[in-house]
């Protein structure tokens, strides 16, 4: 029998990749807990706990259990003209926990369309109130997905240049600072005087794929505040940074002004089972609440609020608010806080940051995205059995909340060594 990596190239398209220059992928064929296992008998600490979704550890017996008895009473059905415990009782353990305005939940597969959904709400919603506004805001270096919209409002769509005449319209904004907030505020409102905006997009405390760029709530929430005065829908995107990795359930719970809506997915499911969830006020809710059929929200996914989905996120829900994972997440922020001690002195570290279980740091050399440099980083981690995707010339660690202090402390000493050997 070939090998998987061999058998992939016949078929195979993947994601975010050049085939002609990065031929090669690796074949998984298990994973528990923090680690991957390769078909070549490797094992690799998925530092990154697979683009931030596997947070209780991966094959998490626990979840598993519970989805597994789900599948044996109800596995899909349709959810217009229907509903099902798993959804509602999602639901009922969400409210618990979201800021206490959100108070409607929608649906949908993935980050993107939990995103696509909000910018759809926001846009409706000042229609249904007989007002045109035509309009996003988002932030610079932002990201929000790869469908029309969420492409649209994403600040770092270098490798979009086919799409842009297609986009919507977007009005960009630079990420909020000491240094430019108050002039950042005042351009602000000079373009809320002369534009029709809808609503304004950001990721919460952390613009991930920019490279785990941080925020401060005391910068968003001057911002926020400026969005309501004019009627603009504020919409956090905490497709990364929801469950508890900057430290608290949501980042949107560290900043004063609540957000309008809400976009989750990733951890949502502890990454056994793709789902989004926008979730929104009862205020915009009402908005589409109304005898006219038309003014209701007509968008659905085949698979929305798929009952196995729903029931690997409640119990993930379960998980995260138990004593041990709580624990975890502060232990994790601490041993970061000792390994950023070390690497502030660093001479090839520049800039270096952490908040909850995230940490990052900038190499002080340039370089592309996707470039050389990149890529040998990411091979060398490899190397030591470390899987870590370098953003850039940023190394980033958002490790699942289980990992031992021994796992964590060889991430940090690959991440040492590997700069050392640059
Ligand atoms: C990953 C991500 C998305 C897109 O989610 P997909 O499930 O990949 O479509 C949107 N917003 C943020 C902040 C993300 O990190």
């Amino acid at each position: 029998m070939k090998k998987l990596s061999e058998r992939d190239q016949r078929y195979l398209w993947h994601p975010l990749t050049q085939h002609k220059t990065h031929p090669g992928m690796l074949g998984i064929t298990s994973a528990k807990g923090v680690f991957l296992h390769s078909e070549e008998g490797h094992s690799y600490i998925d530092a990154i706990a697979s683009w931030y979704t596997c947070m209780y550890g991966h094959c998490n017996d626990f979840i598993i259990d519970r989805v597994q008895d789900q599948m044996r009473q109800l596995d899909q059905v349709v959810f217009s003209g229907f509903t099902h415990k798993p959804a509602i009782e999602l639901a009922e353990a969400l409210a618990k926990i979201l800021p206490a305005n959100q108070q409607k939940f929608f649906f949908s597969d993935n980050g993107s369309t939990a995103v696509e959904v909000a910018i759809k709400m926001a846009i409706q919603y000042h229609f249904n109130k007989g007002e045109k506004r035509n309009i996003m805001l988002a932030l610079e270096e932002g990201f929000h997905g790869d469908t029309f919209g969420a492409m649209s409002v994403s600040g770092l769509s270098v490798y979009n240049g086919a799409f842009e005449d297609f986009f919507i319209k977007v009005i960009r904004l630079p990420r909020p600072t000491e240094d430019n907030i108050e002039e950042l505020l005042h351009k602000a409102e000079v373009l809320l005087e002369e534009n029709a905006i809808a609503g304004f997009i950001y990721e919460p405390l952390v613009q991930g794929a920019a490279g785990m760029k941080l925020i401060e709530a005391c910068h968003l929430d001057p911002l926020l505040e400026l969005m309501r005065n004019y009627g603009v829908l504020t919409i956090a995107d905490e497709v990364m940074t929801g469950f508890g990795k900057t430290g608290s359930n949501f980042a949107s719970d560290q900043i004063k002004h609540h957000p309008d809506l809400m976009c989750l997915s990733k951890a949502l499911t502890a990454g056994l089972l793709p789902m989004g969830l926008t979730t929104c006020t009862r205020e915009i809710f009402d908005a589409f609440y109304s005898e006219e059929i038309s003014k209701g929200f007509f968008h659905g996914h085949t698979y929305t609020a798929n009952p196995l989905a729903c029931t690997a996120a409640s119990a993930a829900l379960e998980l995260l608010l138990t004593d041990e994972i709580q624990t975890d997440i502060c232990r994790i922020n601490q041993m970061h806080a000792d390994f950023d001690a070390r690497m502030k002195r660093h001479p090839k570290v520049g800039n270096s940051r952490y908040t909850g279980v995230i940490y990052a740091l900038d190499l002080a050399v340039s370089m592309q995205r996707y470039g050389k440099l990149r890529d040998t980083l990411y091979k060398k981690f490899m190397h030591k059995g470390v899987f870590l995707r370098p953003l850039g010339n940023t190394i980033y660690i958002l490790p699942p909340y289980i990992i031992t202090d021994d796992q964590l402390s060889k991430v940090y000493q690959s991440i040492e060594e590997v700069i050392d050997s640059i």
